[in-house]
């Protein structure tokens, strides 16, 4: 029986949840929720997925585009919701509709920790979330971050880590956010991506961030105190061989987070996403203990395979790495890996 899932919030994440789950064996996308008539909705009709209204049917039949029910037609449907509606709204979504109906709900990384009983990345704690009712995927910043600690703390021990985050200031579609023309640095010491990291992968870790003028990617920095010591050439196959992990390089011309969204984009990528996280081999390095290396996160993608591994989490799946696979081959995950 595959598993039935409806997508609440269908923006930048829940768009591509939608999609992720329709490309899976063992589930069935029961619909979407429209908030409001935008573009989106003429797509979600063109691919023939059921839309239900979230505020109201009028304005968006006005606009020619028929809902087949409400939000609460949606929910007595489906096995499990992925909420992926903007930050706080989950919560309020939570407790107006997935408590009293009894249905699971995935969240995603703009809710407070507290929403679910586990915060979720699949390499890192898959087990903890297996039946769960409410889980959190971490945030995009958080995922890239727990998916290359996790291999680093495998091979050498994590000690303490600190980082910096440089954040695209807005997604690409996004007229309202910016900066246009500054560097903003978040005036919060740690930035909360560290706390949010001890979520999935128990290390000492303190960062900081910074908004800048792109919509290409977060770009990391990282400083990694460890247990034992590290070795480029070895963390180079470390990070090649872990899956949805990434490792480009100077010779290849991937040398910034616009030739990276290009490189996608050439792959054929569906939207043009980077699910993986990219790191650079020539910035990888060591000194003493210390193993340093910068990565590059598509905020817009790579937290939706987590949220495939975590429906299938909360549904019973209990094998983690089993899932991983399924989810990647759907997506084209790791597809054209190159190594040196
Ligand atoms: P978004 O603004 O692109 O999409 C949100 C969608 O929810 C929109 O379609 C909107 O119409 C709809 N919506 C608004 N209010 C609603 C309501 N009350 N009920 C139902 N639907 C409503 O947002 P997003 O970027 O997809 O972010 C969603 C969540 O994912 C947030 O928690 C965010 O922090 C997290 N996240 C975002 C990114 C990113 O880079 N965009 C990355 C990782 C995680």
């Amino acid at each position: 029986m595959a598993i039935k899932v409806g997508v609440i919030g269908y923006g930048t994440i829940g768009k591509r949840v939608a999609d992720a789950v329709k490309l899976q064996d063992d589930m069935e996308l029961v619909g979407v929720t429209a908030h409001s008539y935008n573009y989106k909705m003429l797509v979600a009709v063109q691919k023939k997925i059921p839309i239900y209204s979230m505020n109201g049917k009028e304005e968006i039949e006005k606009n020619g585009v028929v809902c087949v029910g409400d939000v609460n037609d949606l929910i007595k449907q489906v096995d499990i919701i992925v909420d992926c509606t903007p930050k706080k709204i989950g919560k309020e979504n939570k407790e107006k509709y997935y408590v009293p109906s009894k249905v699971k709900a995935i969240f995603q990384g703009g809710e407070k920790a507290d929403i679910g009983e586990v915060s979720f990345t699949a390499q890192c704690n898959y087990d903890s979330a297996v039946g769960k009712d409410y889980i959190r995927v971490v945030s995009c910043n958080t995922t890239g971050l727990a998916r290359t600690l996790n291999e680093v703390h495998k091979k050498y021990g994590i000690k303490e880590v600190q980082a910096t985050m440089i954040r695209r200031g807005a997604d690409p579609w996004d007229i309202y956010h910016g900066p246009i023309n500054a560097i903003v640095p978040v005036l919060e010491l740690p930035s909360h991506h560290g706390p949010d990291v001890r979520t999935v992968l128990d290390v000492e870790i303190f960062t900081t961030a910074i908004s800048v003028s792109s919509t290409l990617m977060h770009l990391h920095t990282l400083i990694v105190d460890c247990e034992r010591e590290p070795n480029v050439e070895e963390t180079i196959k470390m990070f090649q061989d872990a899956t949805r992990i990434r490792v480009v390089d100077n010779a290849s011309k991937v040398r910034s987070t616009a030739e990276i969204m290009e490189f996608a984009k050439d792959l054929g990528r569906d939207r043009s996403d980077m699910p993986e996280i990219v790191v650079w081999k020539e910035a990888i390095g060591v000194h003493k203990n210390k193993l340093l290396y910068m990565q590059a996160v598509h905020q817009e993608s790579d937290v939706v395979c987590e949220n495939i591994d975590a429906i299938r989490a909360a549904t019973g799946f209990t094998d983690g790495p089993k899932s991983i696979e399924m989810t990647n081959k759907t997506l084209c995950i790791d597809e054209c890996k190159k190594f040196f």
